[in-house]
């Protein structure tokens, strides 16, 4: 008789600061505690980086433009960003993540997943190393993170967030399924304002209408997502956490609700996506120095235009200049436009992830 025995079910930590700058400024200045935070931006122009909790009640959110945050909070206190203090905070987070496990996969400064299925302490419950890992991260920098506990990365990043902030809240493989059929798919990771909203005109609102789509209608609308979001609408994610990823390139694209025949609009959709790959470089302390914009037509025909420089750009409206330049390049377009991505590559990260990379291989 050949027994299988079944794969363990692995247990992942997704760990996540409670308003990680925003914290580290009222940490280290008393005088802004207890009141509406912004960090990143001005009163003027700009977007918020992070709001401290004080500033969320007003509605203030990370990526707001300033200027909205300041009509909604006229008290709103902005202050500059430090990202060599955040950075020192992040290593020392990522010390205490290594004293249980190698397998760390940070997203940002602030926010990792760690892999505890096998781990350095013997420990058994995740949700006693999700406790005493909080406790040292207070106990160390004096700042507080949220967890989530669960059997994938998925569900481990929807669950930091249920107890948030100073919570931890945990996912079993019981009631996985349910919890994700509940959920607005807008709340989906990986699911961003764009694809809500193309799911919504399919009449995808929550996870169990999209679990009543087969995996063929999935990959038809929604692309290379289409098996992840076939996969997490059923609790299911197979990533693994990877803690010698690097990253070669950082893109954003958008696909539009309506097609776009003028360069202006197109520059106007170009603006946000440059934003969001730059605020991923920011928080990862990379700069590139290849930027490509990738045009894709109402026939689904596309375009790439790329442009390298000598040194290392990390200036946003340098990387909007070049990004306008290239999209006019194409200008008339000609068919019209259904979506735009900006990719920025050649990227500054690679020579110092490889030193951690060949110390794990011996
Ligand atoms: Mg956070």
């Amino acid at each position: 008789m050949n027994v299988m025995t079944p794969p363990p079910v692995r247990k992942i930590i997704h760990v996540d600061m409670d308003a990680f700058y925003a914290s580290v400024e009222q940490r280290d200045n008393p005088d802004l505690r207890g009141l509406p935070l912004a960090v990143g931006g001005s009163a003027a122009r700009g977007v918020v980086a992070a709001a401290s909790y004080e500033a969320r009640t007003f509605g203030v959110h990370s990526a707001m433009p300033s200027v909205t945050a300041k009509r909604k909070c006229p008290d709103l206190i902005f202050v500059p960003p430090r990202f060599e203090v955040y950075r020192q905070v992040s290593q020392q987070i990522r010390e205490i993540f290594a004293e249980y496990t190698p397998l760390i996969e940070p997203l940002s400064l602030d926010e990792a997943y760690l892999d505890v299925t096998e781990n350095l302490k013997g420990m058994d419950v995740a949700t006693e190393i999700a406790l005493e890992i909080r406790a040292k991260i207070k106990a160390v920098t004096g700042l507080n993170a949220s967890a989530g506990i669960s059997y994938n990365k998925f569900l481990a990043k929807m669950a930091s967030d249920l107890n948030k902030p100073n919570g931890q809240a945990v996912i079993t493989p019981k009631n996985g399924p349910a919890f994700v059929e509940s959920l607005p798919v807008k709340k989906f990771h990986g699911v961003g304002p764009a694809t809500a909203e193309r799911m919504k005109r399919h009449g995808i609102e929550t996870g169990l209408d999209l679990k009543s789509k087969p995996l063929s209608f999935l990959q038809q609308h929604f692309g290379k997502s289409g098996a992840y979001f076939y996969g997490i609408a059923r609790g299911i994610d197979e990533r693994q956490v990877r803690a010698d990823r690097i990253r070669k390139s950082v893109g954003a694209e958008d696909t539009f609700v309506d097609d776009i025949n003028e360069l202006d609009p197109a520059k106007a959709e170009l603006k946000p996506l440059v934003e969001k790959v730059r605020r991923y470089c920011e928080t990862h302390d990379i700069a590139a120095k290849t930027v490509t914009v990738k045009i894709k037509y109402s026939d689904f025909s596309q375009a790439t235009r790329s442009k390298t420089v000598s040194e290392p750009i990390s200036d946003i409206h340098a990387i909007i200049d070049i990004a306008e330049t290239l999209l006019a390049s194409v200008f008339p377009f000609k068919r019209p436009v259904r979506l735009l991505g900006v990719t920025l590559s050649s990227l500054n990260n690679q020579q110092a992830d490889e030193e951690p990379q060949l110390a794990l291989q011996l």
